[in-house]
């Protein structure tokens, strides 16, 4: 289909080596949400057949259903419900397979007639179940088909997972857009790279004239995608066939390869797979640091260094010394935190009153010899630091560790 058709069978190569450090979860390469500013836009019928349409282009692929709350992946690829999936000797959950897709989903815990009632904190426990918990083996792509909207679950999600990048799903009404456009806006503060909009339920072709007709007002998915800067992947016809292979477990990527619908889907995946290629390399993958014993320890990224790249993005953190953590930026340059200054700097709203800004923390209650026990990555935005004195709820998004360095480094110029 394209040229960058994968061969599983080779031996590992020097650029398979280089990739492997750029992986975003040990053993997988990309992690994609797929999402929607409201429900019912097809989200998960096109989380579904896109997952698909890469399989059958030849890559591992993964599709785990994130909402918990609604999970449809079941239905639409005919798994069994209400069944525990097997487990393996170290408590892993083995996914379900299904036309060469890996799938795990809440619905296939508790059946379709049981939806889980969970409140928030349970809803984030299944989803890191899901990610750290199933033996994904290793993956190309692993599709995550977010829960509708852009509120706290979604943006816990989008924090807690170190994703590539989102793509949204619209319709053509004006309101649905508006809705995405909350919704690109939301995931751009958090760092995620916005992969691309996809029009779904996009005019209707009568099966039997072939006859095309706007039911919607047509193009606002690409027009919103020229407006807001981002990529326009495609769009995908109104088609009964996908209602009635949704329904029946026979996804119409898989059912009728040769609709029109199918080849929407597959030249979607074809850019996709593009548009992660063109994305920069260089975001650190997610890491569990242990500051005392240096377990853990972020790579440090020299090579990635590029002269006009990111203020924000680091592209290396190294403990220099027990007090002193380094950071590498990718614009290449690089700052020492002294690292009782950043217990001193924590923005937690037990730190600095939320509303004026004014400082809650009284310097001297923080000990001269205070230090991380360990430091974590949320997602692509931030770093959250467990202190020896028991503060752990602090969250330094790198713009603020960014701010910091400078703010740091001007008053030492004024002391001097
Ligand atoms: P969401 O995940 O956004 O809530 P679903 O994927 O569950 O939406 O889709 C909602 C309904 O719309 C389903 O009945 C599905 O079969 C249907 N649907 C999705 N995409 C299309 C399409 N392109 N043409 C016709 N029906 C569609």
């Amino acid at each position: 289909m394209q040229s960058t058709r994968p061969n599983h069978d080779a031996a590992p190569s020097a650029s398979s080596e280089l990739s492997a450090d750029r992986e975003k979860l040990p053993g997988i390469k990309h992690i994609i949400a797929v999402a929607s500013g409201k429900g019912g836009v097809g989200k998960s019928t096109v989380s579904v057949n896109l997952a698909l349409a890469l399989q059958q282009a030849g890559y591992r692929v993964g599709l785990l259903d994130a909402d918990i709350l609604g999970p449809s992946v079941p239905v639409m690829l005919g798994l069994p419900t209400g069944e525990k999936p097997e487990t393996t000797a170290d408590q892993k959950i083995i996914p379900a397979q299904r036309f060469g897709l890996k799938a795990i989903s809440m619905g296939m815990l508790t059946g379709d007639d049981n939806p889980p009632i969970l409140r928030g904190p349970m809803v984030g426990k299944y989803l890191k179940m899901f990610i750290g918990s199933v033996q994904w083996g290793r993956l190309d792509y692993l599709i995550l088909d977010f829960p509708p909207g852009t509120g706290d679950t979604q943006l816990t999600l989008a924090q807690s997972i170190p994703l590539s990048g989102a793509i949204v799903v619209t319709t053509p009404q004006d309101v649905s857009l508006k809705i995405a456009r909350r919704g690109l806006r939301a995931f751009e503060t958090l760092n995620v790279a916005i992969l691309g909009i996809i029009e779904n339920m996009s005019g209707f072709t009568c099966p039997h004239c072939q006859e095309h007709t706007d039911i919607f007002r047509r193009g606002g998915g690409e027009r919103m995608s020229i407006e807001l800067g981002v990529q326009f992947l495609g769009a995908i016809p109104l088609d009964a066939d996908i209602v009635t292979g949704g329904d029946e477990g026979r996804p119409i990527v898989a059912n009728k390869p040769s609709s029109v619908a199918a080849k929407a889907y597959v030249a979607i995946a074809t850019e996709l797979i593009r548009r992660l290629e063109e994305l920069p390399t260089t975001v650190l993958g997610a890491f569990v640091w242990n500051w005392e014993t240096n377990d853990g320890e972020p790579a440090w990224m020299d090579r990635s260094v590029r002269p006009m790249g990111s203020a924000t993005t680091p592209v290396g953190f190294r403990r220099r010394d027990p007090r002193t953590l380094s950071v590498l930026w990718e614009d290449g340059r690089s700052d020492d935190f002294d690292v009782r200054d950043l217990r001193l700097a924590c923005p937690c709203a037990l730190c600095v009153e939320e509303m004026s800004g004014r400082a809650l923390l009284d310097p001297k209650s923080v000990a001269l010899d205070v230090t991380p026990q360990g430091i974590t990555s949320a997602g692509n935005y931030a770093i959250v630091f467990r202190w020896n004195d028991g503060h752990s709820t602090g969250i330094y998004s790198l713009k603020h560790l960014r701010a910091l360095a400078e703010r740091f480094a001007a008053k030492v110029v004024e002391d001097v």
